[in-house]
C-alpha cells in the first residue's frame, strides 16, 4: 500500500485548480510530489500551494510518466484527450469536468453517498456536477429513511461555476454599470450582473438545458434510478456558493422534525433552521466551507409525504475540489490507487 502519492493538477491555474491545490495543502494529502499542469499559456507562471509556490508546466501526452494520481479541471476536451495518456501510464485519474461521468466504465462518486463504487474504478473516477453534489450529500440520508420517490429542483448557481471568467465577467459588469458604463456580455448570453438568467450550459431537445439533464442523469448514477427528477438551473449574480430550492416526495411520511435530525446527524452536513432568528443557509456564509448546509426544512403543505428544503453549499470546494480530493483519499484508505489495464481508455 502506498503511503505517499506522485500528485499532479491538471488546470492548476483555473477557479477549481486552485481550490485544489488549497484543498490538498489544508488536509496534508500525503503528495510525495505534486505537479502543477495548465496549458502552454501558463506554463512558466507559478501558483500558490501551502506556503509555498509550484511553477506551472504545459499539460502533454508525457506529463504523467511517474505520477500516480492525477486530479483534473481543465475542462471536458482536455480530459476526453489526456486522461486515457494519464491511465495508460499506470496513473489513476479524478475528473471534474463532465466528459467521463456517464460512462459506464467510470464510477461518479460523492462519498458521503457511493463510496463503495470506487471499488469497480477502471482507472478514470468522475466527480459528479456541483449542483448534483450538494443535492445528493443531503439528499441521501432521506433517501436511506423514507425512499425518495420524486424530486423537483430549482438551483440559483454562482458564477464561479463558469470559472474565471464568470468570475471576472460579473466584477466587470458590476463596475461598469455602476460607472454609467456599457456592458459587452462575453461569457454569458445576456447581463448577469442584478440579473438571473433561466440557461446554464446548453439547451438539449427536450428543452431542458445540459446542466439540468446532469442533476437528472447524474442522480440516477450514483443514488437511484427510479427516482423522477426535473431541474430547472439559473446562473445568478452571486460570485460563490450555489443555492437550491428542493422538493422531495418520499414513499414513507418524514416528518419535518425527523428530517431535521437525520440530516444533523448525516456526514458533511450542518443544518441551519432557525427562522424566526433569520437562521438558514447563505452563500455568503457558505463560501470557502466544507459542508453542506440545509435548512427551511418544512412539510409541503400541498402533497401528503413531501418535504421542501435549501440547501446551500461552495461550489468550487465541495462542488469541485474538496470531492476530488475526499475521493483520493477514500481511494488511498482503500488501498486502490493502481491501475489493472493501462490501455483501457486508449
Ligand atoms: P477555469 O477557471 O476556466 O480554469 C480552466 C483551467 O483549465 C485553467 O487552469 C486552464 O489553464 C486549463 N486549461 C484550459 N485549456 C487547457 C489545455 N488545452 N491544456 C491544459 N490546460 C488547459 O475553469 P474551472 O471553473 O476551474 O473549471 C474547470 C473544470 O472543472 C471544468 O471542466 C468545469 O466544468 C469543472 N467544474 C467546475 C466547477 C466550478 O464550480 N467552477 C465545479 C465542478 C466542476 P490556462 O490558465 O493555461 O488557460
Amino acid at each position: 500500500m502506498k503511503k505517499s502519492l506522485n500528485v499532479a493538477v491538471c488546470g492548476a491555474t483555473g477557479a477549481v485548480g486552485r481550490e485544489m491545490l488549497k484543498t490538498l495543502a489544508e488536509r496534508r494529502f500525503p503528495c510525495a510530489s505534486i505537479t502543477a499542469l495548465a496549458s502552454a499559456r501558463s506554463a512558466g507562471t507559478r501558483v500558490p500551494f501551502g506556503d509555498d509556490e509550484i511553477t506551472v508546466k504545459e499539460l502533454t501526452k508525457d506529463s504523467f510518466k511517474g505520477i500516480d494520481l492525477a486530479i483534473f479541471s481543465a475542462g471536458g476536451s482536455v480530459s476526453t484527450e489526456f486522461a486515457p495518456h494519464a491511465v495508460a501510464s499506470g496513473c489513476v485519474v479524478v475528473d471534474n469536468s463532465s466528459a467521463w461521468r456517464m460512462d459506464e466504465r467510470c464510477p461518479l462518486v460523492v462519498p458521503e453517498v457511493n463510496p463503495d463504487d470506487l471499488e469497480k474504478h477502471n482507472g478514470i473516477i468522475a466527480n459528479p456536477n456541483c449542483s448534483t453534489i450538494q443535492m445528493l450529500v443531503a439528499l441521501k440520508p432521506l433517501h436511506d429513511a423514507a425512499v425518495i420517490k420524486r424530486i423537483v429542483v430549482t438551483t440559483m448557481q454562482a458564477v464561479s461555476g463558469t470559472g474565471k471568467k464568470g468570475i471576472d465577467e460579473l466584477e466587470t459588469q458590476v463596475r461598469r454599470l455602476f460607472n454609467m458604463q456599457d456592458i459587452e456580455p462575453k461569457a454569458y448570453p445576456h447581463q448577469i450582473a442584478f440579473n438571473c438568467l433561466p440557461h446554464i450550459d446548453v439547451f438539449q431537445e427536450n428543452e431542458y438545458t445540459k446542466e439540468e439533464m446532469k442533476m437528472v442523469n447524474e442522480t440516477h448514477k450514483m443514488l437511484d434510478p427510479n427516482i423522477r427528477v426535473t431541474a430547472t438551473c439559473v446562473r445568478v449574480p452571486v460570485f460563490f456558493g450555489h443555492s437550491e430550492s428542493v422538493n422531495i416526495e418520499t414513499e414513507k411520511k418524514l416528518t419535518a422534525a425527523q428530517a431535521r435530525v437525520i440530516l444533523s446527524q448525516a456526514p458533511g452536513i450542518q443544518v441551519l433552521d432557525n427562522p424566526r432568528a433569520n437562521l438558514y443557509p447563505l452563500a455568503v456564509n457558505a463560501a470557502g466551507e466544507d459542508d453542506v448546509f440545509v435548512g427551511r426544512i418544512r412539510e409541503d403543505e400541498s402533497c401528503e409525504n413531501a418535504l421542501n428544503l435549501w440547501i446551500v453549499a461552495d461550489n468550487v470546494r465541495k462542488g469541485a475540489a474538496l470531492n476530488a480530493v475526499q475521493i483520493a483519499e477514500e481511494l488511498m484508505k482503500r488501498d486502490l490507487v493502481s491501475v489493472a489495464n493501462p490501455g483501457m481508455f486508449l
